[in-house]
This record gives structure tokens, C-alpha cells and sequence, in this order.
């Protein structure tokens, strides 16, 4: 390595991580995507000159580049908000693959004994790679509802799971310190990817975000390891940022969720019990609706109302119509502030990313910590399409799935409007006591349609 190919390396590490420090804020997002963007292409560049291309390989590398790229640009640009977690499934399971692919090349160039400094690293490489191509593919079918999102469980699961794991340390051990042939790396990868497969079966659809995340750190790991086979600086920071930064996400996210990791991937959670439309588990109980006209007059003579965005918000697209609604009731006065809670919708990030679309301003976007306290002294809690995020029943219910979770206290504001589609349970199917309370109002419909009757409803109040 030249030192020019060295310094361009260290300028791109530099902007990875500048990249990653700008994406811990919403403003300043996007900036940090473009920031590693360019880190990446230098990297790029930079690697042109390493490789010693014989005829084919510059025509397979051609081949590669003219089928990727056009997937890759136009699969991005085309994406739906709500299907983006299926989408990183899909680009980061391709990327476990890849470097699974390039260290089985590289154990297949050395021959028989390769030496540790080779053999390790590709085998770890090659495990974790396939763990996580076919663990991402597995996601990204129950995401998009190829496969159903159900956990899938049988009896003895773990143990076959564990036994799975445990061939794959002995396959590895053997072929790192016996083995004369590299051609043991055949039954590793198939081991590997029917780990991937078993791994990801019992999770349930809706636990696949932090899946995601968790294969995502594996990628990175996957990645990093085949720097070293490689002798390359580039991949083995990339690498290590992307699994450390996957494994504080992992961790946040089930934090968020007020559960430990073991139980996202062991608890078999996510089955959605709920019952047909309007029929929760809590017959007998009285529920009040009221028209958008009723609740554009609370909403318009209010002082404080604190909008809760949820999944609701984004499935219906209605993030134009809540900024439309907002500025409405900020024209006759009304304080308006949004609560977002940090695993609303089905990706972090994801009601910043939505409510940034419609350019409602980042000031009024309130951190759960920062406005919970606010509730109180809010005439309405508008809860949009969200339900698990304001559920009591984490603070009330100790055997409760989501008990322990921390949520928004919508509970405490003076009245509680709830837009949804019916009495249907969120994510975590599981009833939710607010609906029934004598606060509370129901506006039901898809809450885009709603919230644009309220918004011509405000105008003539
Ligand atoms: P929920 O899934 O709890 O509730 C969403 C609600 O939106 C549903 O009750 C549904 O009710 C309603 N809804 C759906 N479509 C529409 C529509 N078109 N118009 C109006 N309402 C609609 O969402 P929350 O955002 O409150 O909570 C997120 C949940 O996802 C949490 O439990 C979290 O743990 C989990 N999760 C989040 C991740 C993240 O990173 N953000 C990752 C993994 C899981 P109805 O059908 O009656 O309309």
C-alpha cells in the first residue's frame, strides 16, 4: 500500500466517523450520510489501484458494478418510508454474503495449511457472514409477508439452535488448526446459513428491526474480519464502526422497548392476538367516539395540545396533514409540540424521518424525556396512529409484555384523543386500558383522512 492509497484510508475513516457523529441528530442527518458517502467513494477510489485485474476480472467487476448499481440507486429512491427496514435487511444481508464469498476466495487462493493469520479470520468471516445473509433474508421475507410474521417455534428449538452453533465452533476449530484442505469451509457455510435460518424463525415479525440491527453489527464484524484476510485498513475500520455502531443500536432499540436482548430473540414475542376490527380483548368495557367536528372544537380551543406519532401516522402517509393540522391551530394560538417516543413506528428514527418530510420544525420535535413532564400541563394528547408508546399497562401491568417500557404520558394530559382505525392492539398485541378511559375520545379511520377533516373542521370552528 502506497502511502498516497494509506492517507486516503485515514481520510475516509475520518469521515465515517464524522458521518456517524452528525447521525445522532436529526438535523444533521442527512449531512451525515453524505459526509460517509464521500468517505466511501475515496475509499473506493483508493482500492482501484491495489487491484491487479487480468482481463476477466475487470469484465466480472463491470458485470457486477452495471447490475448493482441501477438495483441499488433505484431500489433506494423508490422505497416506501415504512418498508426501509426490509430494505437494510436486504442491503445488509448481501453485504454478510459478500464477505463470507471474498474470505472463502481467499482460503481457496492459499491451498492446503493456510497459515492463522489467513485461516482465522476468513473462518470467523465466513460464519458470521453466512449467519447473517441467510438471518437478513429470513427478516426481510417475514418484513415484507412472504413468510409470516408470526414467531415460528417448535418444541426443542433452542437445543437444536445451540446444537447448530456448537458444530459450527468444532467445523472451525478443525479447519483453523487440523484441517489440510480448505474445502472443510463447504459444510461451515451451509451450517452457517442454516444457522442464519434457525436463528431468525422464532422471532416474531414485528422484533425483526432489532434482528436487523443485531445482523447488521454481525455484517460489520463480518466485514472487519475480512479486512484482515485482506490486508486492507478501509474494511477493517468500516467494518468495526458498522458493528459497533450496529450493537449500540441493537441495544438501544431493546432498551427503548424496555426488554433485554435475550428476550427479543428468545421470547418468541410478537404474536398479535388481537381480535377482528373493533373487537379488543376488552368486551363489555364503553368506548366514546366523537366526530371530527367535536374534536376540531376541543383541539381548536385548547392552549397546549401535544401531538403522539405513531406507526399509524406513517402506514397512512399523513404526515402533510398533521403539519397541515398543526399550523392550523398555531394561526388561533394554540401551542403545538410533538412527543416522540424513540421506538414509535418500526425503526428509530422513524417519526423524526417522517415529520421532518412534512418540514415540521426540529424544535418542536420533544425527546420522551423532555416532554414527558408536559403532559400534564396539556389540554389534549393527540395520539395519531400510535398505541404501544402510550400503553399504561408498562407502568401498571407487571405481567404484561411490555411491562416496564417507557412510554409517553399521554394518560396524564386533560382529555386524550386517540385516531386509529379501530380497537385493534398495536404491535405488541396487547390491549390498551387508555382507550377506555373516560378522557378518552375516539376518532376512528385511517388517520390521514381523519386528520384532514379535522383540518377543514378547525378552519370553520
Ligand atoms: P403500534 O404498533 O403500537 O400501534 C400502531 C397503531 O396504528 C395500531 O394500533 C393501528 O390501529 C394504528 N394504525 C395502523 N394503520 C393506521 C392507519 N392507516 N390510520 C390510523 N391508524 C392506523 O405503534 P407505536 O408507534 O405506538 O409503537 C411502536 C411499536 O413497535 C412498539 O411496541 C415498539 O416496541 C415496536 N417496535 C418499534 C421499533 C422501532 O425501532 N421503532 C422496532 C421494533 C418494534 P388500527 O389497526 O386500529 O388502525
Amino acid at each position: 500500500m502506497t502511502v498516497a492509497v494509506a492517507l486516503a484510508y485515514l481520510l475516509a475513516a475520518v469521515l465515517f466517523i464524522l458521518g456517524l457523529i452528525q447521525l445522532s441528530s436529526p438535523k444533521s442527518a442527512r449531512r451525515g450520510n453524505q459526509i460517509a458517502a464521500v468517505g466511501m467513494a475515496i475509499a473506493l477510489l483508493a482500492t482501484i489501484p491495489l487491484l491487479h485485474f487480468t482481463g476477466a476480472g475487470i469484465a466480472i467487476t463491470l458485470i457486477g458494478l452495471l447490475i448493482g448499481i441501477p438495483i441499488g440507486a433505484f431500489g433506494a429512491r423508490r422505497v416506501k418510508m415504512t418498508a426501509i427496514p426490509q430494505m437494510v435487511a436486504l442491503f445488509n444481508g448481501v453485504g454478510g454474503g459478500a464477505a463470507a464469498v471474498v474470505a472463502v476466495s481467499e482460503l481457496l487462493l492459499q491451498g492446503s495449511h493456510p497459515p492463522f493469520a489467513v485461516a482465522f479470520p476468513s473462518v470467523f468471516s465466513i460464519v458470521i457472514g453466512s449467519v447473517s445473509f441467510a438471518g437478513s433474508l429470513v427478516a426481510f421475507a417475514k418484513l415484507q409477508a412472504l413468510l409470516t410474521g408470526t414467531p415460528i417455534t417448535y418444541p426443542g428449538q433452542q437445543i437444536v439452535n445451540g446444537a447448530l452453533a456448537l458444530a459450527i465452533v468444532a467445523l472451525a476449530v478443525y479447519l483453523i488448526a487440523v484441517a489440510s484442505t480448505p474445502l472443510i469451509f463447504v459444510p461451515l457455510l451451509i451450517l452457517g446459513l442454516v444457522l442464519g435460518v434457525a436463528f431468525v424463525l422464532p422471532i416474531g415479525g414485528a422484533d425483526m428491526p432489532v434482528v436487523i440491527s443485531l445482523l447488521n453489527a454481525f455484517t460489520g464484524l463480518a466485514v472487519a474480519a475480512s479486512g484482515f484476510v485482506l490486508g486492507n485498513f478501509a474494511l477493517i475500520v468500516a467494518g468495526t464502526l458498522v458493528g459497533a455502531s450496529g450493537t449500540l443500536l441493537t441495544r438501544l432499540m431493546s432498551d427503548a422497548m424496555g426488554r433485554s436482548l435475550g428476550n427479543v430473540l428468545f421470547g418468541a414475542f410478537g404474536t398479535v392476538t388481537a381480535g377482528p376490527a373493533g373487537v379488543a380483548g376488552a368486551e363489555g368495557k364503553s368506548v366514546r367516539s366523537g366526530t371530527p367536528e367535536d374534536i376540531a372544537t376541543l383541539l381548536a380551543y385548547s392552549r397546549k395540545v401535544i401531538v403522539v406519532p405513531g406507526y399509524g401516522l406513517a402506514v397512512a402517509q399523513g404526515q402533510h396533514a398533521v403539519k397541515e393540522l398543526a399550523d392550523e391551530l398555531e394561526k388561533r394560538g394554540v401551542e403545538v409540540e410533538y412527543a416522540i417516543h424513540p421506538v414509535a413506528g418500526r425503526m428509530p428514527g422513524h417519526m423524526n424521518v417522517l415529520l421532518a418530510e412534512a418540514n415540521v420544525p426540529y424544535d418542536q420535535l420533544k425527546e420522551m424525556d423532555q416532554i414527558n413532564d408536559e403532559f400534564k400541563s396539556a389540554d389534549v394528547a393527540l395520539v395519531v396512529g400510535a398505541n404501544d408508546v402510550v400503553n399504561p399497562a408498562a407502568h401498571n401491568s407487571p405481567g404484561s409484555p411490555i411491562y416496564g417500557m417507557p412510554i409517553l404520558n399521554a394518560d396524564e394530559a386533560k382529555n386524550i384523543v386517540f385516531m386509529k382505525r379501530s380497537m385493534r392492539p398495536g404491535f405488541a398485541g396487547i390491549d390498551n386500558e387508555l382507550l377506555y378511559d373516560p378522557k378518552t375520545v375516539m376518532l376512528f379511520g385511517d388517520a390521514k383522512d381523519s386528520l384532514m377533516k379535522l383540518v377543514a373542521a378547525v378552519k370553520a370552528a
